[in-house]
This record gives structure tokens, C-alpha cells and sequence, in this order.
């Protein structure tokens, strides 16, 4: 077994209070081999992609809070380089490169544990947010739980399909949806996005991409997106998917925005039987869609949240066959506040990774 030297203090990214005020420190503690509990590993991370979860952690604009003071980041790669003592039929040893998702832990009992909806467990530990996560250099995890990464593809690649690559694969792959079928994909431009174009794609799915900007654009279709529709342009969304899929609507949609205009559109474009996937997770809107159409179209409304460890398993797999690719662009820790301005002002194409070898 490969043996790690663990050092006593590390870099962290530490919020100290809810608004957003991120701390780099240099001497945060490393939790020692003999310090974890068993079923805990830690791993040295290679990066962290950043997600528009970690911002609202930061600002604390959830109905849910987190745990402070916090670590935020939970799309995490790099390699174990110690598990605790006493932790029995460990699935992963050290040494093996792994990711790190937003659904730490959970308790593998309970009926949604059972039932593989362990997202929903209501024990389960969240990276990032009841639980440090990976804006720091060394993370305790799971041994359970952390996903392995196959060989083939890069840790700044894998990271962002582990809560950015996970929740959008569930999402299609629950869509109702055949290849052939029509999937409206509003925000496509953005970090979920620009992957859920390409999981489509890998099903068979056309794609009406939804977003706005010449970059995006560039980027959707270059995707594989069938059509665009920009948002600031369009005087008539609804309309406008209702013309490209021969004024019936289409089949899905899978809805990552996080405001409420854009699940109320869903409802009235999508055709008869059509099924909407809400995936965003904003604060406080409501679903204030027509009851009457959602009835009358037999329209079904699906929440999805994240990924199980199965659909994790899943979505890095295609990934590392080279058929999803993510749009990132490499920083180091320290930029994490500047990235959350860009987040804010929603300037941000594809993803931010957070490379934790560079200054
Ligand atoms: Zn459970
Ligand atoms: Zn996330």
C-alpha cells in the first residue's frame, strides 16, 4: 500500500459567517490518519470545481443553512491518502484516485437509502455545506460514498460532472424521454447547461439550448444543441420552441435556472405528456404554473435532486469515454471570491475549476 506523508496545516478557503466573506488561510488544520472515525478517508485534492450551491452556502439565501464557520466545494478530485482505522469491506484503498460530491455521506438504512434515493436521506452529510468540503487541500470523506474515477480522464475534467455532470445526467436520464424527442434546456450556456446538452446528445435527444450572449451561443451548438433561442432577444419563448418542434411543444425540459419564469414557461411550451425536470434550486421562487394546463396536458413535474453513488458512477463513465466534456476554465483557490462575483453577475461560461497546485 503506497504510503502518504500528511502534512499538519494546509491552504482552506474558510467562511467564517453567512454574506459571502471567504478567508484564505494557510495554516488550516489537516485531520491526522489517527483522528478519523472509522468509514472516514482523507483525500489530497487534486482540484474543486466550483458550483452555484457554494454561493449560496456562502450568502446563506437557502431555506437550509449551513454549518459554520465552512469549507465550502463539493466537486472534488484527487487521491486517498489515508482511511481510519476499523473501517470494515472498505470499497475503495489508499492510494485510488476518487471524487468527492455534494452528498457526503449518508446512512445506507433508511427506506430512501434503500431505495437508492440516498440523496434524500434524512442523516445525509453535505459536502460543502454540513460538512467541510473541497475548497481546501486535504478533505475528509467517505469511504462509501466517494465516487472512483476511472483512468483516462484528467481529476480538473472529472470534477464538475460530480455535482454539476451528476445532477444534470439524472435529470435526462428521469426525463421520460426517447432518442428522437424534443429537450428545451434553459440556461444551456451556464455550468449545468452546457453539460445537459451533451448528456442529451449521448441519448439521442434534440436540443432547443436557451441562454443568451454570442459566447454561449457559440458554445451550445457547438455542443450539439439543434437550435437556440436567446432569451433576451426572443419576444416570445413559448412561441418560438412551440415553432421549431411543429407547434406541438416539446417533450422536456430540464429546468437548472434559478428563478421562477423559466418553470412556468416549461409548462406551456412543452406538449401534451411532456414532462418538466426541476432542477434548480432557488431560495424562495414559487412553482407558479397553470394547474388547469398541467392537468388538461397531462404534464408531469419531476424534482431531481443531485445524483446517487450509482448515477455518479454513471455520469463520470461517460465522461471518461471522452463523450462529455467539461467547459472549465482553471484557477487557483484564491480567486473563489472573484469567481462568486462572476457567478452573481452570471458571466461565467461553462465552469470554474480550482486547481489547489496553483498560487
Ligand atoms: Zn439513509
Ligand atoms: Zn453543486
Amino acid at each position: 500500500m503506497p504510503e502518504f506523508t500528511i502534512p499538519k496545516t494546509q491552504k482552506a478557503a474558510v467562511v467564517t459567517k453567512t454574506g459571502g466573506s471567504i478567508e484564505i488561510k494557510t495554516d488550516h488544520p489537516v485531520k491526522a490518519q489517527k483522528d478519523l472515525a472509522p468509514g472516514e478517508c482523507l483525500v489530497k485534492l487534486d482540484c474543486s470545481g466550483a458550483c452555484h450551491t457554494d454561493l449560496h452556502a456562502a450568502l446563506g439565501d437557502w431555506p437550509l443553512k449551513a454549518t459554520l464557520p465552512l469549507i465550502g466545494g463539493h466537486e472534488g478530485v484527487g487521491t486517498i491518502v489515508a482511511i481510519a482505522d476499523h473501517t470494515s469491506k472498505s470499497p475503495v484503498n489508499v492510494g485510488d484516485r476518487v471524487g468527492i460530491k455534494w452528498l457526503a455521506d449518508s446512512c445506507l438504512q433508511c427506506e430512501q437509502c434503500r431505495k437508492g434515493l440516498e440523496q434524500c436521506c434524512s442523516e445525509a452529510k453535505l459536502s460543502g455545506f454540513t460538512v467541510d468540503g473541497t475548497f481546501q487541500e486535504y478533505v475528509v470523506s467517505y469511504v462509501n460514498h466517494v465516487t472512483p474515477i476511472p483512468e483516462g480522464i484528467p481529476s480538473d475534467e472529472a470534477a464538475s460532472i460530480l455535482c454539476a455532470g451528476v445532477t444534470v445526467y439524472r435529470a435526462i436520464k428521469n426525463s421520460q424521454t426517447q432518442a428522437g424527442d424534443w429537450i428545451v434546456l434553459p440556461g444551456a450556456g451556464g455550468g449545468l447547461g452546457h453539460l445537459a446538452i451533451q448528456y442529451a446528445r449521448v441519448r439521442g435527444l434534440r436540443v432547443i439550448a436557451i441562454d443568451t450572449g454570442a459566447e454561449k451561443k457559440e458554445l451550445c451548438l457547438k455542443l450539439g444543441a439543434e437550435k437556440w433561442i436567446d432569451f433576451k432577444e426572443s419576444k416570445d419563448i413559448v412561441k418560438d420552441v412551440l415553432d421549431i418542434t411543429g407547434g406541438v411543444g416539446a417533450h422536456s425540459a430540464v429546468v437548472t435556472s434559478a428563478s421562477s419564469s423559466g418553470y412556468v414557461q416549461a409548462i406551456d411550451y412543452l406538449r401534451a405528456g411532456g414532462t418538466l425536470m426541476a432542477v434548480g434550486l432557488p431560495g424562495t421562487a414559487k412553482l407558479d404554473a397553470s394547474i388547469f394546463f398541467t392537468v388538461f396536458k397531462s404534464i408531469s413535474v419531476l424534482g431531481s435532486y443531485v445524483g446517487n453513488r450509482q448515477d455518479a458512477r454513471e455520469a463520470i463513465d461517460i465522461a471518461a469515454r471522452g463523450q462529455v466534456k467539461v467547459h472549465f476554465a482553471s484557477r487557483p483557490l484564491a480567486d473563489l471570491k472573484d469567481v462568486y462575483e462572476g457567478m452573481k453577475a452570471g458571466t461565467i461560461a461553462g465552469r470554474v475549476v480550482l486547481d489547489m497546485s496553483k498560487q
